[in-house]
């Protein structure tokens, strides 16, 4: 494995604030050395050691690759007619989610591959090199099953979603889907995915049936994740804090309580702009969060309905503009607070032992990710120690 020096670093942003000013660890004309696929060196150009392979970054910033912690990305087909609808302000009946669990089921697993890399490499553009996606437009065992296996050969970050919402095929009977997804259909699925995850909501699953699907998927060794509190008050976000899962996304509508649990506990909470500017809905209080010394992600819930975005650079940008968070919280989020989300210590950092993912920005400092909005920033994107665009 040969060393690669990347130098002339406008600013760094390392994360690890032992390495340079504030939460982002920030280092200006700074240098990074990479080995393999690992960081081996950060700090001022100045100081740099010498390697065999040496990269000029011309004074443009460089920042940790962004960590995705939530998107849906193994579905088929798309719900332009929906959105149209919604933002013409006509009511918008038929379908949802169960457009796409149509259009999904009804595809070959090599078009919902296709689909899947295409949104990939989208995302990867954009600086994305880690994500997390999920299953939840299959509803049967096979289905389910078969869309976990597809992300598992692009991602270890895999998600159980059988609880997306009460299968069609069960509207009169939810008990009994329940026992679906806690039984037959996580045997099949359990061991494709790393994670469980539930969408406790009015309409979904309440806090009951959500507590039922978290444990069966803990009990068979996956760590659970929760929709939580997205478009009412719920139960959700407590019952996420309770079972110590990792993270709790959305947290749109949250009492004092909510916040209290959050703060009190290990589970992040996990912000999805995208979603609340796709559908006109109330921001998420990223302020109040930070205030009280929450752990908050920031992610694209990347999904053909509710938020049709892959780019992380969009979201940072809302948040700044909406959310009540700075630059740096917005980036640290999105990239360290994403990888908490996945409770990963390699990734979200450019420090002496992280995997060797990054962008190179054409701005030189970070703040432009949400200073410039829409443009597209993202230059160039290392993953694991080589250049992939
Ligand atoms: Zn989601």
């Amino acid at each position: 494995m040969s060393s690669t020096l990347i130098t002339r670093i406008g600013t760094l942003v390392t994360n690890d604030p032992a390495l340079g000013d504030g939460p982002l660890g920030l280092i200006e004309d700074a240098a990074l050395v990479l080995d393999g696929g690992t960081v081996a060196w950060a700090g001022r150009a100045a100081d740099a050691p010498d390697a065999d392979e040496r990269h000029d970054a011309g004074g443009r910033a460089v920042i940790p690759g962004f960590v995705d912690s939530h998107s849906h990305l193994v579905f088929a087909g798309d719900r332009t007619a929906e959105f149209n609808a919604r933002m013409s302000g006509r009511a918008y009946s038929a379908g949802g989610i169960r457009t796409t669990v149509a259009a999904t089921r009804a595809a070959t697993d090599e078009e919902l591959e296709a689909n899947l890399t295409h949104y990939l490499d989208e995302a990867l553009r954009q600086g994305t090199t880690t994500f997390e996606t999920k299953s939840g437009y299959g509803l049967t065992v096979a289905d389910e099953a078969r869309a976990l296996r597809i992300a598992a050969r692009h991602t270890e970050e895999v998600t159980y979603l059988g609880a997306h919402i009460v299968s069609p095929d069960f509207a009169e009977d939810p008990a009994a889907y329940v026992e679906l997804v806690t039984g037959e259909m996580l045997d099949a699925c359990a061991p494709h995915a790393r994670w469980v995850d539930v969408f406790c909501e009015k309409g979904a699953f309440d806090g009951d049936q959500a507590r039922a699907v978290l444990t069966a998927g803990m009990a068979k060794g996956l760590v659970p994740r929760v929709h939580a509190n997205q478009l009412t008050y719920g139960p959700g976000v407590q019952l996420a804090v309770e079972l110590d899962a990792a993270s709790a996304d959305h947290c749109t509508h949250l009492t004092q309580a909510d916040v209290d649990a959050l703060a009190s506990g290990s589970t992040v909470a996990t912000l999805l702009p995208g979603a609340e500017f796709s559908t006109r809905a109330e921001w998420p209080d990223a302020r109040r969060l930070l205030d009280a010394g929450v752990t908050v992600a920031l992610s694209t819930d990347c999904n053909p309905g509710s938020s049709f975005t892959s780019s992380v650079p969009f979201c940072i940008a809302l948040a700044v503009r909406d959310m009540g968070m700075t630059p740096d919280e917005a980036v640290w989020s999105a990239t360290a607070g994403g990888a908490a989300a996945l409770r990963r210590t390699d990734i979200g950092r450019l420090s002496p032992g992280a995997r060797a993912d990054l962008a190179v920005l054409d701005a030189p400092s970070h703040v432009h990710l949400a200073y410039r909005p829409g443009v597209p920033l993202v230059r160039e994107v290392w993953r694991r120690g080589t250049r992939a665009v």
